[in-house]
């Protein structure tokens, strides 16, 4: 997986990746995650630690990975509970998605002030839990949503034209980049990103019914 590693000497991401790893299953994890205060700044101004939401039953069909929790997610302490994750419900509706089927997740669990980018030794901390929750949950298909997640999963390189339309394959899950509903509402119901985002989840949807 492309995933940034945690750098050598950055203690709290090792600590991170190693309490995530003794992690046997998914409430174990989101007890570990929850008192999280890995990234000092982060971990003052949240109100929750929004770990995520497995699906609703069985094994995930599909991941939604989103770049951090906005602020109703952080006062909620869930994830696309917000604006974005309502345009995000309709448009999985649409494309004939079920979020009950799905693992709904970000790369950084805390919400960055001011929605600033997440800081890059904040998404090498954080990347440990994602890590760990894509283990447990294994599902054969991810949505990257946005650049950032984009970048997680493909690599720092990465540019969202090129990249979305196709599934990659990253260690054997096949991930659709595609554009974050946050943009879809910037742009407007006329413009490219939300057409984009609708055609992508189609495309998802077709995919997992071959
Ligand atoms: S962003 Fe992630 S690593 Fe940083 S404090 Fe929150 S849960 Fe911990």
């Amino acid at each position: 997986m492309a995933a940034p590693r945690p750098p050598r000497f950055d203690a709290a991401a090792e600590e991170v990746a190693r309490t995530a790893a003794a992690a046997t299953d998914w409430p174990a994890l989101a007890a570990a995650a929850t008192p999280c205060v890995a990234c000092p700044e982060l971990a003052a101004t949240r109100q929750h630690v929004v770990v995520g939401d497995p699906p609703r039953h069985g094994r995930a069909r599909f991941a939604l990975v989103g770049e951090a929790p906005g602020a109703t997610e952080d006062d909620t302490g869930r994830p696309f509970v917000g604006k974005s994750g309502q345009l995000l419900d309709l448009l999985l509706a649409e494309a004939g998605l079920d979020r009950a089927d799905a693992a709904v997740l970000n790369i950084v669990k805390c919400r960055p002030p001011g929605n600033r980018t997440p800081k890059t030794p904040e998404v090498a901390r954080c990347s440990g839990w994602l890590r760990r929750q894509l283990e447990l949950l294994d599902p054969p298909v991810v949505v990257a949503l946005g650049l950032s997640s984009a970048k997680w999963f493909l690599g720092p390189r990465t540019k969202l034209a090129e990249a979305r339309g196709r599934p990659h394959d990253v260690g054997g899950r096949a991930v659709w980049a595609t554009y974050h509903p946050s943009a879809a509402i910037r742009f407007g119901p006329s413009g490219a990103p939300r057409a984009g985002l609708l055609e992508d989840l189609t495309s998802v949807a077709r995919s997992l019914a071959s």
